[in-house]
């Protein structure tokens, strides 16, 4: 990393963003020879991946997990030195009467008699889940152009109801941080393909370890620290302008801030942006529960939790030796959230155990999380604002992981194509 010193520089690109679109745009840039620099306006790189050491704990900003069969983790991030701590493969299930697990009975033989025992697969739903569920299988092609709907409304069409459609909500509602039914079908089919064929886990440094990986690699092509404040857009270059009165010109600016900045950048109008709350917990005795994100089968009204995980249980080097960590994720509507009282009353519920006496490490708010997925599905969004300017991140794609990838992947290759034209 370096600090800009000069007044005014000069690149062949310059990213705007060093969130995962911004610095996989930028690595492809320079590994093909350009002259690109990335500037971004927090202090670390990462953007919505960051990961805080408070206590010896590593607290992700907001509880994200990385599913390595995303086929862009796949292609371009050396998954094996991010020392991946896998999830079981699998949910537990807070019901009435019990707590359950519904497990892969492939990849979970030993606990697959639980799936059995859980009293959650009365065979007309699990029939109508099938029918639901069954076309995430499909190839992903198939399954972004199909016709989609509301999630909500295609599980009424195929009569999903019951205890086990209340499971699927809670499990989808903290991956897509809405309950009220109203994202894609076929981009819930895009994720289930994923967690069917992969298991999420946590690099043994957190999340930020997936950025600084890339970031690395970049060197000191990328400075933290700057705000870029406007952009002018040129024919043949396009000039920046930051906060502390630095400019830099280019012959393309990739604006990859996130679809908020974007929009008030340069304009691109941006998605609802969905908001999750993190509550991070320690305890002196481990709850004794399986290493997977438990969820309310009970439905909305049981309490704000959408998932709660035992951290330390799958992902060991997120506590500091002798030490415990619970995650629970509650969502933010319009900017308010639940009190962190209620979520460890609920978080309590959930595992089936006495939280008096555990304690609050820190809690993370970040009421723009992820841009709303609405049917029907858009994915590879036009980026092109003008002939020197583009935009990326995952609200160019699809809001994840994947699609931030995706988007700078396709944002360098445009770069790319163009100079080998001219
Ligand atoms: C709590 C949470 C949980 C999530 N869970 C998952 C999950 O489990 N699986 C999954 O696939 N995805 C998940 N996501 C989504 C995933 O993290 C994002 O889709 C992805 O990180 C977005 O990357 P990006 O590069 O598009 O944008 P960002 O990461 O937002 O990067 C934008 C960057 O631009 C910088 N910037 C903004 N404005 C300016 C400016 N004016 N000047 C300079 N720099 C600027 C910012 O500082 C930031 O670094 C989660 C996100 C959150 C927050």
């Amino acid at each position: 990393m370096t600090n800009v010193s000069a007044a005014t520089t000069e690149h062949d690109v310059l990213v705007v963003g060093a969130g995962l679109a911004g610095l996989q745009c930028a690595r492809t840039l320079q590994r093909e020879g350009v002259n690109v620099a990335v500037w971004d306006a927090g202090d670390q790189v990462g953007g919505r991946i960051r990961t805080d050491l408070i206590d010896g704990f590593r607290l992700d900003r907001g509880f994200q997990v990385l599913n390595p069969a995303y086929p862009a983790i796949k292609e371009h991030i050396d998954i094996n030195a991010l020392g991946m701590q896998m999830f079981g493969s699998g949910v537990g299930v807070r019901s009435e009467d019990r707590f359950a697990m519904l497990v892969d009975p492939i990849r979970e033989p030993a606990l697959a008699s639980e799936l059995l025992r859980s009293g959650l697969l009365a065979p007309v739903d699990v029939i109508a889940l099938a029918r639901w569920a069954g076309p995430a299988l499909a190839p992903p092609s198939w399954v972004k152009n199909a016709r989609d709907a509301q999630r909500g409304e295609s599980m009424d069409a195929v009569g999903l109801t019951g205890p086990l459609r209340e499971v699927m909500e809670a499990f989808l509602a903290g991956v897509v941080l809405e309950d009220e039914g109203t994202t894609s079908m076929n981009f819930m089919r895009l994720l289930l393909r994923m967690f069917v064929f992969g298991s999420p886990g946590l690099p043994r440094l957190g999340m930020q370890a997936l950025p600084q990986q890339i970031a690395d690699e970049l060197g000191d092509a990328v400075t933290t620290g700057v705000q870029v404040a406007s952009i002018e857009q040129g024919r043949r270059r396009a000039i920046v302008h930051t906060a502390d009165g630095r400019t830099a010109s280019a012959r393309l600016v990739v604006v990859a801030t996130g679809a908020t900045a974007a929009q008030s950048l340069v304009g691109v109008k941006a998605p609802e942006m969905k908001g999750v709350v993190a509550d991070w917990f320690t305890m002196d005795e481990a709850p004794d529960m399986p290493p997977m994100l438990v969820v309310d089968g009970r439905g909305p009204k049981a309490g704000p939790v959408k998932n709660a995980a035992v951290i330390s249980a799958a992902a060991p080097t997120y506590a500091p030796p002798g030490r415990h960590l619970v995650q629970a994720s509650s969502l933010m509507h319009g900017g308010r959230s639940a009190a962190t009282e209620q979520v460890l009353d609920h978080t309590g519920e959930l595992f089936g155990v006495d939280t008096r006496g555990w304690q609050l490490i820190h809690r993370h708010e970040v009421p723009e999380a992820l841009p709303s997925q609405p049917a029907p599905l858009r994915t590879r969004q036009a980026m092109r604002v003008s002939r020197s300017v583009i935009v990326a991140g995952d609200h160019m794609d699809t809001a994840s992981i994947q699609g931030a990838m995706v988007s700078g992947e396709r944002a360098a290759q445009g770069y790319l194509q163009h100079i080998s034209h001219t």
